[in-house]
């Protein structure tokens, strides 16, 4: 049985696939499935579940929704909830990453730049079954944009192990290291019990 995406963003897409290899993963378009979800949440987890229930009642079938985000410190966790949205609708990934820069300019020291990607996880059945992880990757937000991998916010976030951006790592290391993986390493033994029916065990 899939696993229905609850996303358009062919980055998380890509991610979810890579890291899921045992389960086939669907993109909404691949059921001809549009849906416009508004994010009204005020955390994380609201918005996963608000994705994953909409999906999974639009498809009949099991919805994984990923609400994630960039949390910095010396901007009091901005942009978080709000990191897709950051700087209004005219900016690409480009732009934010420039504009993330801009308002750390007062802010030099590394020290000051501590940084965190997090990702909630939720999975949700039509006949209402859930289940929910939630996973964190720290690092620091570079003084310049680097590197050409991955998507969002990557070129701007180093990771210090590697002294390198996510943007530079390879795809295959972001994939072991990152938010996204450590939630959906935690989530998938919930998988495996919520939902038999995926065979994930
Ligand atoms: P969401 O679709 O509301 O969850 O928005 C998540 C946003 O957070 C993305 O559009 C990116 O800007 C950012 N983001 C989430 N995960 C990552 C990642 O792995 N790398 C870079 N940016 C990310």
């Amino acid at each position: 049985m899939a696993l229905l995406l609850a996303s358009n963003n062919s980055g998380k897409l890509r991610e979810v696939r890579a890291l899921f290899a045992a389960v086939e993963v669907v993109a909404p378009a691949a059921l001809g499935l549009d849906l416009a979800v508004e994010e009204s949440g005020q955390t994380f987890a609201a918005n996963a579940q608000l994705k994953a229930r909409a999906y999974a009642e639009a498809s009949g079938q099991i919805a994984l929704a990923d609400d994630s985000g960039l949390e910095v410190d010396a901007l009091g966790g901005a942009p978080g909830i709000y990191s897709a949205r950051y700087g209004g609708p005219d900016l690409d990934d480009a732009g934010r990453c420039q504009l993330l820069l801009a308002e750390l300019a007062p802010y030099p020291e590394p020290a000051q730049r501590r940084a965190r990607f997090r990702c909630v996880l939720c999975a949700v059945s039509p006949d209402g079954r859930q289940c929910r992880a939630e996973g964190t990757c720290e690092g620091l937000i570079a003084p310049a944009p680097a590197g050409t991998n991955g998507f969002g916010y990557d070129p701007v976030f180093l990771v210090p192990a590697y002294a390198k951006t996510m943007a530079e790592l390879d795809p295959q290391l972001k994939n072991n290291l990152s938010h996204r993986a450590q939630a959906l390493a935690a989530i998938r033994p919930l998988l495996a019990s919520t939902f038999p029916e995926l065979a994930l065990a």
